[in-house]
């Protein structure tokens, strides 16, 4: 495993590996990594020659008065977690490597990131896809593995690819979990016990909305009500959104007549936390 801080270093290290016929797959983070990061680097391991993963706290996706100064960093033991992975290259840049002086291009998608986070956090989105395309153009990957629990960055990356011809196929791997249910995030570390526990109404919700679906229930209206109020029964959650949309638009539906994207954000103390089911999967 090689670890690479400066850009044309692994610009060059990724061209030979072309030159020579490697296919390569990369699995950009902001590392303090769970067992989340971990599937998909294995997941990424089985596909290809290379497995290059990136750790970079990307300053561009952070809106003003977030958590960028406090997100979690600890690069040593990151790459001790991952020691008996198969990783290849570790990319992990300083900020300035990445965004040196004069910087100034930037990657829009539209439509799919209008709604949803794209609401709540200005400049999220832009940022995603400006560091993911700089990352794909260093790195040349043939493969690039992003988790479904982040569903609209994953759909929100497709569509850049898509739009961009990009040479890359996107693949998503589904949310990882703790035994008890919560979604894996580097962003759990901020919940006190008492808030973890809390957020334990996430996942619950979600699943009693996708026994709704099961049960027959294809209206949006009814199933958000019903998450709401499980969420809402939580004292100290408050809910940033619950909505059901279109899994390749990203835009609200009303009557769910093919899978769908159920999605929550909640803030629990000074964690934001995200999760999501697809209604109609299994
Ligand atoms: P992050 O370091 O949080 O930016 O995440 C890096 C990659 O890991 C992204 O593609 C995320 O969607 C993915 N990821 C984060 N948490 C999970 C999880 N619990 N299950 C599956 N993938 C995840």
């Amino acid at each position: 495993m090689e670890i690479i801080k400066n850009v044309k270093e692994m610009q060059k290290k990724a061209s030979q590996a072309k030159k020579q016929g490697k296919k390569i797959c990369f699995v950009p983070t902001m590392g303090f990594f769970h067992e989340g990061h971990i599937t998909l680097m294995r997941e990424g391991r089985k596909l290809a020659d290379i497995l290059a993963i990136s750790i970079f706290v990307n300053p561009t996706q952070f809106s003003q008065g977030e958590d960028l100064d406090v997100y979690p960093r600890d690069l040593k033991g990151d790459i001790e977690k991952i020691k008996d992975i198969g990783v290849d290259w570790v990319f992990a840049p300083s900020a300035s490597e990445m965004y040196p002086e004069g910087f100034q291009s930037y990657v829009i998608v539209e439509k799919v990131t209008r709604n949803l986070c794209g609401k709540f956090r200005p400049g999220h989105f832009r940022g995603v896809a400006t560091i993911c395309l700089k990352l794909f153009n260093i790195i040349k990957p043939d493969l690039a593995v992003f988790g479904e629990k982040d569903f609209q960055q994953l759909v929100t990356i497709k569509q850049m690819v898509k739009d961009l011809n990009l040479d890359l196929k996107v693949i998503g791997i589904p949310t990882v979990r703790e035994k008890d249910g919560l979604a894996m995030s580097s962003r759990n570390i901020y919940l006190t016990p008492n808030e973890r526990k809390k957020a334990l109404a996430i996942f619950r919700s979600l699943k009693e909305a996708n026994e709704m679906f099961k049960k027959g229930e294809r209206k949006a209206i009814p199933i958000i009500k019903h998450v709401r109020e499980i969420l809402e029964k939580e004292n100290g959650i408050s809910i940033d959104y619950v909505q059901i949309c279109d899994i390749n638009t990203i835009e609200d539906i009303d009557k769910i007549d093919k899978k769908a994207l159920l999605a929550v954000a909640v803030r629990i103390g000074s964690a934001r936390l995200i999760d999501n089911i697809i209604l109609g999967r299994d």
